[in-house]
């Protein structure tokens, strides 16, 4: 019979292991490569975009492979996870010289990568946080959610109640926020499993066996995880649990306490808000880059950007957690010395959490390991930072919870386990990738750290000096002046003779090897003593693996205080960042109380501001004033590009900023807590998105009537435009009013609508009030003022803009005609409005021809003739733009000096009016 490809011990050795993990690609290692085969190459080649090969080609079956090296792996293994994909890593797990070459190496599978499990955080970036998420439904009606970082070992859980047994909103917003990779449920409900597909379309789904949920059977207790209970919240982490020890044993070794916490602890972000306010996202590009979190990020530390990123994600809603964040940032904002002194220390603080998970993998490295002791060796000029502070005590923190408020403290000494690592590694030892070549790189562990690794050392050293002095010895009892000691890595060392001196050689010389033109020798004294180098060599690199191993071990014993000493570092660099940006930027500390106001001095958009500034503008400040009892809604209307978005988002960050504990840009805020934000922009100012947008916004919509409260802030900013002009008026209007009279709500509302029409709702509905942004027309010109006026605004500009935006001026002039018709209500025959002789066929549907909408002026008293004077900068630039198209008119051979005369004569009018203020 025709011996089969996969009748080698090899390929029995691989399909037996394969076997255990059919849902895996396999990762066979093979020396320096590992090698994937069969389906498993034929997958994975393609999306690594790596050579598919075969193994015996020629044979029938042979087999298809592809492979890459080891030291390149981590990469490849993360897109794998990233696409989806299960990654077994298969090791030798014995020295092949043990093996002794006549028998298969034996290998296992030591870890496996999931996409929630991606092992390696050196594959990861610094902020994102791959979290596996596992949900479990209790008997009767709760939900359990845990989630585990498996790049940090954050391990925490909450449950939430169901009414119908169904998963709540607020879970699934919990879900959204956390943007698992992956979710782990017992598959029960296939109906869960196909939300999880359209909810989170990024995340895979894992299902465990039902027995995995229960919490008696999990090994693996951390702290704060309780076997004996039948919290759902549990059983979620109990399924958690089991499932990184099947995969990633090891991880458990730096897995932090199990922290439970409540979703009412914090205000409640839905997707839609966080899209819409941007907060980690723009929405042009997915990018970092005009974010909230961009603008407020100026940690010195991982750790602290992933903590001031938790902290926006999951604003607070106690009042007195949030004042004592505000204490501490405070604190650190008045004091510039002491925050520049507590910046540099944390400055050389590297990922603690995430060196401690690389630690606990069984490849750490001495280098790792190394990395560690310098960060920890690097706290206690925190400490020392801290204590410099101006003599006063600083507030001692409350507690170790990542998401709670907590004054400064200096962080947990962990000055045992640095020492430790000092002693035992040397300053800058190698990176050996596990099992490489470099294996036996040795040196690493220092002298005088372990008296069995000196003698050893010594005993070598002391061999290699007699080897040194052995030639000066030799030559001298010889007489041969050219006789060399030389080193061959096979045969050893050897006593060089050439031809010519053969002659004179002792007796005691045994013959080792030939050459060309010499011979080699070695004696027996010289052969001991380099069989004893040779094994003390060896025992040495054997030992200070064992010791590395040693040193590794009781990092991980110390693993719970490394991590809260972490902790520490988060929260105070997080709060010296926040410190940092408010100081600098001139922000003020808001007031937070459990009133239902809401009142902003001169506020300005974080985000906005700076990129103005930056590009030479001035932002332009405005003020808030709502209260549920009073203000609760203000319906602004104005023309488009006069501010009224920015300043909805403006209010929502602001918001947002003072319940993380942040200062806000304003000169002054009150801000009474809000439960929950809520952020929808119509339709059509997201078409870009391709979403069927109309539904979308109604769905929104309906779900902050279904939800908000009376402690809510919504923002609504032009809904009801994805339909014709008359439905989404009605909607937008009957929006408004549920908003103002339904029981239960009276949540603070900001209405931005192009919909002037709603500005009547401010006389039948006692809590609305009308504001709009002030734009000035001066001649062809719209100034928009970005200042906030009462009431609402009496035109749209929408032809001005439209003349900015360049629309050709036979357009223009059109348009003005057809809108002086409709303003005058020339009406033809049959009542309808004429345009310019047309008689329309239906009415006239303005606003879908978006900038030429049509105003009817809302009659409220002594509103619009508000006088106010246009600041000079603006005159100025408009009189620039003016005097300059002007003079770009003329043609100097085409123009008489009467012309010219004229000419100078008008601007020197419109100079004139302008000083007046008669626009
Ligand atoms: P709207 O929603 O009314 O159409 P936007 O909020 O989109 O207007 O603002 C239009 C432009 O005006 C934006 O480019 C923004 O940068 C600028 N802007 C808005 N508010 C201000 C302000 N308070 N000061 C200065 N510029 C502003
Ligand atoms: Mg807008």
């Amino acid at each position: 019979m025709k011996k089969s490809a996969r009748d080698t011990p090899m390929m029995r050795q691989f399909l037996a292991i394969k076997a255990n993990y059919p849902d895996a690609i396999v990762f066979y290692r093979m020396g320096d490569f590992y090698e994937m085969f069969m389906r498993d190459a034929e997958v994975a080649a393609p999306l690594l975009d790596i050579a598919l090969t075969t193994r015996d080609r020629g044979k029938e079956d042979a087999i298809p492979m592809c492979g890459i090296p080891v030291h390149a792996a981590a990469p490849h293994i993360k897109r794998l996870a990233d696409l989806g994909h299960r990654v077994a890593i298969c090791e030798q797990v014995e020295d092949p010289k043990i093996a002794g070459g006549k028998r298969l190496v034996r290998r296992e599978v030591v870890e496996v990568v999931t996409p929630g499990l991606v092992g390696d955080p050196d594959a990861i970036e610094g902020i994102h946080e791959p979290c596996l998420a596992s949900l479990a439904i209790g008997m009767g009606s709760q939900v359990g959610l845990a989630i585990l970082d498996a790049s940090t070992g954050e391990l925490r859980a909450t449950q939430v109640d169901s009414i119908d047994g169904s998963i709540p909103p607020s879970v699934l917003e919990e879900l959204g926020r956390v943007d698992p990779r992956e979710i782990l449920t017992d598959g029960s409900s296939t109906e869960l499993t196909s939300l999880f597909a359209s909810l989170l379309p990024n995340a895979a789904v894992t299902i465990i066996a039902a027995s995995g949920f229960d919490p008696s059977t999990c090994t693996d207790r951390p702290e704060g995880f309780d076997a004996g209970s039948n919290e759902v919240c549990m059983r979620a982490a109990a399924a958690l649990l089991s499932y990184v020890r099947e995969n990633q044993p090891f991880a458990l070794s730096h897995t932090s306490r199990l922290r439970v916490y409540q979703l009412t602890d914090a205000m409640i972000l839905d997707a839609a808000t966080r899209t819409h306010l941007e907060l980690f996202r723009n929405t042009e590009d997915g990018g970092r880059a005009r974010t909230l979190i961009d603008r407020l990020d100026l940690t010195m530390t991982a750790l602290g950007a992933r903590r001031l990123a938790r902290w926006l994600a999951y604003p607070l809603i106690d009042i007195d957690a949030i004042r004592r964040r505000q204490d501490a940032v405070a604190s650190l904002s008045a004091r510039d010395r002491l925050r520049l002194r507590l910046r540099d220390a944390l400055k050389p603080i590297r990922d603690l959490e995430r060196l401690l998970a690389k630690a606990a993998r069984p490849g750490a490295t001495p280098r790792d390991l190394a990395a560690l002791r310098n960060s920890l060796e690097g706290l206690p000029q925190i400490a020392a930072a801290l204590d410099s502070g101006d003599g006063e005590l600083l507030a001692p923190g409350v507690d170790g919870e990542p998401d709670a408020g907590g004054g400064l403290s200096p962080p947990v000494p962990v000055g045992d386990i640095a020492r430790l690592l000092r002693e035992g590694l040397i300053d800058d030892p190698p990176a050996i990738p596990k099992g490489s070549r470099g294996a036996n790189e040795t040196g690493y562990i220092r002298d005088d750290f372990r008296p069995e690794l000196d003698a050893l050392r010594g005993g070598v050293d002391k061999g290699r000096d007699w080897i040194a002095g052995f030639e000066a010895r030799e030559r001298e009892r010889t007489g041969i002046p050219t006789l060399k000691i030389r080193f061959h890595p096979v045969h050893g060392y050897g006593i060089e003779v050439t031809k010519t001196h053969l002659g004179r050689i002792p007796d005691d010389y045994e013959r080792k090897q030939t050459l060309a033109n010499a011979e080699r020798f070695t004696t027996e004294e010289l052969r001991g003593v380099e069989h004893s180098v040779k094994g003390g060599t060896e025992q040495a690199a054997s030992l200070e693996r064992e010791i590395f191993e040693e040193l590794r071990l009781a990092v991980m014993d110390r693993a719970a205080a490394i991590r809260e000493a972490a902790s520490v570092v988060a929260r105070l660099d997080a709060l010296a960042a926040l410190a940092e940006v408010g100081r600098r930027d001139g922000w003020v500390r808001p007031l937070v109380d459990d009133s239902v106001m809401l009142e902003i001095r001169g506020g300005r958009h974080p985000v906005v501001e700076p990129l103005l500034s930056a590009g030479g503008g001035e932002f332009v400040p405005n003020d808030v004033d709502l209260d549920s009892a009073g203000n609760q809604i203000l319906v602004l209307t104005g023309p488009n590009m006069s501010g009224k978005s920015t300043y909805l988002r403006q209010v929502a960050l602001t918001v947002l900023l003072a319940q993380m504990g942040s200062f806000v840009p304003a000169d002054s805020a009150r801000v009474g807590i809000v439960d929950r934000v809520f952020t929808r922009v119509g339709a059509s100012d997201r078409l870009a998105r391709g979403e069927s947008t109309f539904m979308v916004e109604m769905r929104e919509t309906a779900e902050i009537l279904a939800n908000a409260t009376r402690r809510s802030l919504v923002i609504l900013d032009e809904i009801g435009r994805g339909t014709s002009t008359f439905d989404g008026l009605s909607i937008a209007w009957a929006v408004a009013e549920y908003i103002h009279d339904a029981a239960g709500l009276g949540a603070r509302t900001l209405f931005a609508t192009h919909y002037h029409e709603l500005a009547d709702l401010a006389q039948t509905k006692r809590r609305v009030a009308n504001a709009h942004f002030e734009a000035r027309e001066w001649g062809e010109e719209v100034i928009f003022m970005r200042r906030l006026r009462a009431g609402a605004a009496n035109r749209s500009y929408g032809i001005q803009v439209a003349r900015l935006a360049g629309l050709p001026k036979t357009v223009i002039e059109r348009a003005r005609e057809i809108l002086a018709n409709l303003e005058n209500g020339e009406l033809d025959d049959r009542g309808r409005p004429r345009i310019a002789g047309i008689a329309l066929e239906n009415e006239p549907d303005c606003d879908q021809l978006g900038l030429f909408s049509v105003v009817r002026p809302a009659a409220e008293p002594g509103r619009d003739r508000e006088s106010l004077a246009f600041g000079t900068e603006e005159v100025i630039s408009m009189l620039e733009r003016q005097v300059l198209a002007r003079l770009e008119e003329m043609d100097p051979d085409q123009t008489t000096p009467l012309d010219a005369l004229a000419l100078l004569a008008e601007l020197g009018k419109r100079l004139h009016e302008a000083r007046e203020n008669k626009v």
